[in-house]
């Protein structure tokens, strides 16, 4: 075992010191069900870990806003997916978290922690003796050519192709969510859409993020799209696992004809992964099975397949599909 400190803060100002007098190799806890993951795993070797779970203040949410919904980023995402407001008015937003993980991991984690969760790439959990340019900057990527039926098909580079596993941040992305956060030079906000990277040629540097800013809170404009909308899970069994393919989509029908249209995806790309082109096929005509299938299509048209991840294009458009078709009944299309 790796010794390391630990601190527990109680404000947001106090942990945003602390982690810059902590340099590098000083890591946020928050829930754990990641960082302590992959410390047992000898991934992450912290020479100090700052537990945030004191900041009283970052625990609420407030879902009854009329210009936005207010999450703070160590509320549970059990709580979270239970709020009855975000089931009935965001159902997309409360799937994405009921699908995610089991009940004991979404009753320790929270929904700052759940953005920042890194890869479940076998190659990079595996450790030595696996080339991993996630892992090991310059030591290559044994996923490519390798065993990828679990990696991406959107957002990869010669350097990697890993998934970003999470659900939730695909239902932010969807909805046009903000992420405040605080670093030593005050307060800024960071669109969910920008905050994670695609890999290029430094797939370690996963996100926007400098190594010394926390997040304080995630918000969502209020908006009627909520209501007919869902979060689409396809995973190798039904419950406690991560995403095949998933898509978080939203709709707004006039008269038989969509209005607006939202798309995102999930267990297919590098990062969560907006298909504007997706929306663009739908607006300004009927939602009907050809123009779903269409709109899947449309997601998928840059989508590049390896050795063994080919089916999670035709999965990924069926997805897409079927989701539009979900939401469509919830907007009253038969
Ligand atoms: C077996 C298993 C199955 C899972 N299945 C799914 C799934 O299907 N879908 C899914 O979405 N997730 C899944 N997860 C991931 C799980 O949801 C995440 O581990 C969890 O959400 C992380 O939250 P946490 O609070 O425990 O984070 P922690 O482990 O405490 O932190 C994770 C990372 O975020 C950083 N961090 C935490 N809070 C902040 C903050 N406020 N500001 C800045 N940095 C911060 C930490 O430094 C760390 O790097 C699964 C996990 C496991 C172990
Ligand atoms: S896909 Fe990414 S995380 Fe997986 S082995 Fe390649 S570089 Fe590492």
């Amino acid at each position: 075992m790796h010794a390391f400190t630990y601190a527990r803060m109680s404000t947001p100002s106090d942990t945003v010191r602390a982690l810059a007098a902590g340099g590098p190799g000083t890591r946020l806890i928050a829930g754990g069900t990641t960082l302590y993951d992959l410390m047992k795993l000898n991934i992450e070797t912290p020479k100090s870990v700052i537990d945030v779970t004191g900041l009283a203040e970052l625990a609420q949410f407030d879902t009854s806003g009329e210009r936005e919904l207010v999450f703070g980023a160590l509320a549970h995402m059990s709580d979270v997916a239970a709020d009855a407001r975000l089931v009935q008015e965001y159902p997309a937003l409360a799937e994405s978290l009921q699908k995610a993980a089991s009940q004991q991991l979404r009753n320790m984690a929270t929904l700052g922690g759940n953005l920042l969760q890194r890869t479940r790439c076998a190659y990079f959990r595996g450790g030595e003796p696996f080339a991993c340019n996630k892992r090991a900057p310059g030591s290559g990527c044994s996923a490519i050519g390798g065993l990828d039926r679990g990696h991406a098909v959107l957002g990869g580079s010669d350097a990697c192709i890993a998934v970003y596993p999470g659900d939730w941040a695909v239902a932010l992305v969807a909805f046009d969510a903000e992420v405040d956060v605080l670093g030593p030079a005050g307060e800024r906000t960071i669109k969910v859409d920008e905050l994670h990277r695609a890999p290029g040629a430094t797939p370690d540097i996963e996100t926007v993020l400098a190594p010394n800013e926390l997040i304080l809170r995630i918000r969502v404009p209020a908006t009627p799209l909520g209501r007919a909308s869902t979060y689409h899970k396809i995973r190798d069994r039904e419950s406690y696992a991560f995403a095949l393919a998933s898509a978080a989509v939203a709709v707004r029908l006039d008269d038989g004809i969509v209005r607006e249209a939202r798309v995102a995806l999930g267990g297919v790309a590098t990062r969560p992964w907006r298909a504007r082109s997706a929306e663009t096929v739908l607006v300004g005509g009927p939602l009907t099975e050809e123009t779903a299938r269409a709109a899947g299509a449309a997601a998928f048209a840059d989508a590049v397949a390896g050795r063994y991840n080919g089916y999670k294009i035709e999965l990924g458009t069926r997805t897409v599909a079927d989701a539009l078709l979900i939401a469509g009944e919830r907007a009253g299309v038969r």
